[in-house]
């Protein structure tokens, strides 16, 4: 089964079909910091179906991914640039054609985007639903209305070549990634595409109550904890038509909880529950700045929230940016932007 690109994509879909179809190569193939479920899967599946077609193939990030996604298959393969600095800086010198998967500025890579923008001679290859992508890549597969970058890819293979190429292996991969960028089919672009996509992994074998306990149930004490104890600070600011949640979370408080990577995902969404919030903020202090987690009513716009104030962007409805600022000078600007933003 195959579906219809928006626009016209054909041209592109033979140049990528020279590419993955033609002379074996050495690939990379990179995903953002801070690797979600969407970034690790679609990475991996494609990465399996690169290596059917007889390509080398590394897939690298530039920090861990969360302990949630340890059980996915060939994850062990993937390297990590905090881990395998070495490995990394030679294969990405080494590669003749570069895949950009999940994410779409460059800069998003940290050291691994300097690397790959020294590499001159590699083709780059955008596969990515991001907004606003800058044209700086030889063949561009960017298109928002994916709800992931696995959905993306999965669409890819049917046109390359067809969904039999997907093993159960690969099912779980692409599945981990639609799952978790839709908040397990909960928001954000839910086509009958996506299900009948859904459908083709089933018949794999996929075992979806497993992989949901896998990704969902997996957590420890002391994330629980953190996160009861996230919400109970939680401040509700705003009149009553466009109230804005936030969560403060600092380094000290972290380590009272044992904080590990990942073990804030999700806290941003629970506000949302709250009648009427417009937007829900997580302010998250590490090392080097404060991550700013972003997640919004349909109607209104977190990206542009996102661009205008912090320094970063993403989709409509999830977006994120980073102050370098201390806490409370943070917390100021956020309730003044809000101010702003919303023309209170
Ligand atoms: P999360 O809150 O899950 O970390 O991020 C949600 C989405 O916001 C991500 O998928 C990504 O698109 C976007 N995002 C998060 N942080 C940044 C950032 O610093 N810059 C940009 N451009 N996008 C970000
Ligand atoms: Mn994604």
């Amino acid at each position: 089964m195959t579906m219809e690109l928006s626009n016209d994509k054909k041209e592109k879909i033979e140049q990528l079909r020279a590419l993955v179809s033609g002379p074996a190569q050495k690939v990379v193939i990179a995903s953002h910091t801070n690797p979600d479920g969407d970034a690790i899967g679609s990475s991996l599946a494609w990465a399996a179906l690169l290596r059917r077609y007889g390509h080398s193939v590394t897939c690298v990030v530039p920090n861990r991914y969360p302990a949630f996604l340890e059980w996915l298959p060939d994850i062990h393969d993937l390297k990590i640039y905090k881990v395998h600095a070495d490995e990394v800086t030679r294969a990405v010198a080494e590669a003749d054609t570069i895949y950009c998967l999940d994410f779409n500025q460059i800069h998003r890579l940290d050291s691994i985007g300097e690397l790959i923008e020294q590499n001159e001679k590699s083709k780059k290859v955008l596969i990515d639903h991001h907004l606003d992508p800058p044209h700086i890549y030889d063949i561009e597969f960017s298109n928002p209305d994916y709800s992931s970058t696995c959905m993306l890819v999965y669409t890819l293979i049917s046109h390359l070549s067809n969904t039999d190429i997907i093993d159960l292996p690969m099912a779980e991969q692409l599945y981990v990634g639609i799952m978790t960028d839709t908040g397990n089919f909960s928001h954000s672009n839910l086509t009958p595409q996506l299900f009948r996509a859904v459908a083709t992994l089933v018949e794999k074998g996929l075992d979806i109550p497993l992989i949901n306990r896998r990704v969902y149930n997996s957590f420890s004490a002391d994330r629980l904890r953190l996160m009861g104890y996230a919400l109970s600070k939680m401040e509700v600011i705003g009149p009553k038509v466009d109230r804005v949640a936030y969560i403060t979370l600092t380094e000290a408080e972290l380590r009272r909880f044992n904080f590990r990577l990942g073990d804030s995902e999700g806290f941003v969404n629970y506000p949302l529950s709250i009648r009427d919030l417009a937007l829900s903020a997580m302010l998250i202090q590490n090392r080097h700045f404060i991550r700013i987690s972003l997640r919004s009513r349909p109607d209104v716009d977190a990206s542009e929230f996102a661009r205008r104030y912090f320094d970063g962007g993403g989709h409509k409805n999830a977006a994120g940016g980073k102050s370098h600022d201390d806490m409370a000078t943070t917390i100021e600007r956020f309730k003044t932007a809000v101010k702003e933003f919303f023309g209170e």
